[in-house]
């Protein structure tokens, strides 16, 4: 991440802190904003000073941008199988993907997923 020349606005305004983390983020108030007050451990630059803290570093990022990916996913299954009055899919999803990844014994992921499945959709056996 690269520095602002300045931080801040009006009255606020400072050069940047390059111990600090170099993103602007907005200040306690809500109407200013000035430069991340958490010291820079992550992101280094071209010559290896680091520029962001942990919180506002790439990696950080990365996996905030997985988990809301994962998040929409298992919304989008609940919403369709919401569509056909059933629930746990994701469930069922999660089985599928451990016996796809070589589970150990996959009989039992599968039949107690099913088990889940079935009792919460009050589904008997034989229909
Ligand atoms: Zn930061």
């Amino acid at each position: 991440m690269k520095y602002n020349e300045i931080y801040g606005r009006n009255s606020s305004k400072r050069p940047p802190d390059l111990s600090r983390c170099a993103k602007s983020v907005s200040d306690a108030s809500g109407w200013g904003s000035g430069q991340c007050s958490r010291k820079a451990v992550c992101d280094p630059d071209e010559n290896g000073k680091f520029t962001t803290c942990k919180q506002h570093s790439e990696l950080a990022k990365k996996i905030r941008e997985e988990k809301s990916d994962k998040a929409a996913r298992e919304k989008d299954i609940k919403r369709r199988m919401m569509y056909f009055n059933l629930t746990g899919g994701t469930d069922l999803l999660k089985a599928l993907e451990a016996i796809a990844a070589g589970d150990n014994d996959t009989r039992k992921t599968a039949s107690d997923a099913l088990e889940i499945f079935k009792a919460k959709n009050k589904i008997e056996d034989g229909e």
